[in-house]
Parts: C-alpha cells; sequence; structure tokens
C-alpha cells in the first residue's frame, strides 16, 4: 500500500538560560559553557508540507520582525533540511511554513527552534526514522542551541552548549519575557565579554547552587542562584537592559535577569497571578510587547496540523 504524506506540524520552544557560565574564549574562538537551559511555554510552530522542492515561508507574530529573518537557504531551518538530508544521503523536500512567536535574535534561540522543529517535522514526513543519536549529533551541527531544541524541559548544558543533560526540577516557575524592539548579535555580546573580562577563567562557573535551588522548587531560592556571565556585556552595549531589570524588580518580581546574550530580560515570579500583574504593570510604564510563559515545556514535539 503507497500511503501519501499528509503535512506535519512539530512545536519548539524558546530557552532562557537560569545559568549561563562563560569561560575564556578558547584558540578556536568559542567559549566554554556551563548553562543550564529551561524551555518555556513561548513557541514556535513549523509545518512540513509535501512537495517538490524545498522552501521556507514565514507567518509571524506581531512583535516578531519578520523583515530581519531570511527566508533562503541560510534560514535555519532549511539549513536543518539539507542536513538531514545528507545525513540519508538524499535530497529532502518540503514547504517549510514556520509560524514565528519567538522574538528574532533576543536570546532566546528562535532560530535554534525552527532548525529543531525542522529535523523532526522532516523526518517524519519522509519517513526517515533517524536515531535520537543521530538527530541530535546533527543538532548540534546547526548550533549550540539546537540540541536543547529538541530535548526541551530542564538541562545543563556544557562544551559550547551542545552537550546537554536533564536535570531533576521540581519546579513550575513563572516568567514575564520583555523582548526588545530591537535585536541583539550573539558575537558582538561575547566580543564585548571578552574585552571586558580579559581574565576570564579558562572554566565556566559551575551551576551547582542553581541545581539545588530547582530541586528545592522555591521561586526565592531559584530567584537568589539565577546568573548570567553575559549579562554585564550585555547591559553595558544596552544600558537601557539595566533600567529595565531596576523597574521589574521594583515592581515585584523576585529577580530580573537578561535571557542568553539578550536583549530580552525574564522576570521570575512567584506565581501565574504574580506574572500576570507584573506583565500589566510593565506594559502600563510604556513596554509595548510583555510575555507570560511558564517552564519547563516540552522540546520539539508533533501537535496537529493546522497550516
Ligand atoms: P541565540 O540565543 O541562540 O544566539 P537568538 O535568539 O539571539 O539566538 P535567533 O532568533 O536564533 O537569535 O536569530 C539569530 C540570527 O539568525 C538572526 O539574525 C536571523 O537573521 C538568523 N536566522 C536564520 N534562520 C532563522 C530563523 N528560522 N529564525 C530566526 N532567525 C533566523
Amino acid at each position: 500500500m503507497i500511503t501519501v504524506p499528509t503535512a506535519v506540524t512539530v512545536r519548539a520552544p524558546a530557552k532562557i538560560n537560569l545559568h549561563l557560565g562563560v569561560g575564556a574564549v578558547g584558540a578556536d574562538g568559542f567559549h566554554p559553557l556551563t548553562t543550564v537551559y529551561q524551555a518555556v511555554g513561548l513557541c514556535d510552530d513549523l509545518t512540513a508540507h509535501p512537495a517538490d522542492d524545498l522552501s521556507v515561508e514565514l507567518a509571524t507574530a506581531d512583535w516578531v520582525d519578520a523583515g530581519v529573518i531570511p527566508t533562503d537557504a541560510s534560514n535555519l531551518a532549511h539549513r536543518a533540511a539539507t542536513l538531514l538530508g545528507r545525513h540519508h544521503g538524499r535530497e529532502l523536500t518540503g514547504r517549510l511554513v514556520v509560524e514565528k512567536a519567538i522574538p528574532v535574535a533576543g536570546g532566546l534561540a528562535g532560530g535554534s527552534a525552527d532548525a529543531a522543529a525542522a529535523l523532526v517535522a522532516l523526518d517524519r514526513l519522509h519517513d526517515l526514522r533517524t536515531s535520537d543519536d543521530d538527530l541530535l549529533r546533527l543538532a548540534a551541527d546547526l548550533g549550540s542551541d539546537v540540541p536543547f531544541a529538541l530535548i526541551g524541559g530542564t538541562a545543563l548544558g556544557t562544551g559550547r552548549g551542545e552537550l546537554v543533560d536533564p536535570v531533576t526540577d521540581a519546579g513550575t516557575w513563572w516568567w514575564v519575557l520583555v523582548p526588545s524592539l530591537e535585536g541583539m548579535s550573539t558575537p558582538v555580546v561575547y566580543a564585548h565579554f571578552d574585552r571586558l573580562f580579559p581574565d576570564a577563567p579558562a572554566t565556566p562557573p559551575g551551576a551547582d547552587e542553581l541545581l539545588d535551588a530547582l530541586r528545592t522548587g522555591q521561586p526565592l531560592s531559584l530567584a537568589r542562584t539565577l546568573h548570567n556571565d553575559l549579562q554585564d556585556p550585555a547591559i553595558d552595549l544596552r544600558p537601557e537592559l539595566g533600567l529595565l531589570i531596576e523597574r521589574g524588580e521594583s515592581e515585584g518580581a523576585l529577580r530580573g535577569l537578561v535571557s542568553g546574550s539578550g536583549p530580552t530580560v525574564v522576570f521570575l515570579c512567584e506565581s501565574a497571578d504574580h506574572a500576570r500583574d507584573l506583565a500589566g504593570a510593565l506594559m502600563r510604564t510604556g513596554h509595548p510587547v510583555v510575555l507570560v510563559a511558564n517552564g519547563a515545556v516540552a522540546g520539539s514535539h508533533l501537535v496537529p496540523s493546522h497550516v
């Protein structure tokens, strides 16, 4: 019997870094990291439709700047399709429709989410049955954050962030996310880290205290241990991020933190109600886009097709 493939939709989450320890840049130009990722409920949906060639289309939320996302072969979803095809010795086809809600260049790994979603969707569309280990290897080739976008949850990332291991997380954590209208380049923030911290240790700061806090499930414990070595460089480049953190904390956030290389600022709250109240307060101070999300949520997974 010949089965006709139908469209496949995969949902992939944004990540925030609860801990981002950065070591001195190595001879290969990369910084060794110890990071703790958490997948949060702000997701891109990627639908792979059967097609005769490979293409990418975008449908973006109001707050996502579609103009800065390529739809050619440099789109991370397109690159993922090419790499997966090469792994199987064939050219993969599909019309990839990406419904983007994750802000671009926001420190939330939105492009990585799309790459992970494309791997899973095309694997299913073409019934390739790629092993989990091979998917993780392909993901790591696509970018340091892509393996985590596959597994989701809360995980420790080492190496360049691409070596991921799930960790015990006893809480449901509520976050308010405040994206900036203009993104920040990750390499520029790392270069500024190098300028500000020429004596950074070779081994990045570990995350033991934060991992203990995750096991307690207590928001106040987690708030005390959130850590991001890229926060000072990001604020030095964009002082308004520091002011935003102060404002959110004065409005009652347990703690504000730059996410990854920025510029999105995330605020930890005590509960869903607290997060909604804080989001309202920040909107009243003039922030046009304020999002509420909880974590941890699942990594890239199939959902019913809807486009
Ligand atoms: P990270 O925290 O992993 O550095 P980020 O969230 O800061 O990621 P992304 O949204 O992943 O940044 O985008 C980084 C760059 O990648 C953008 O400048 C964009 O032009 C390019 N890009 C390529 N494909 C995509 C995609 N599918 N979605 C978003 N950006 C993409």
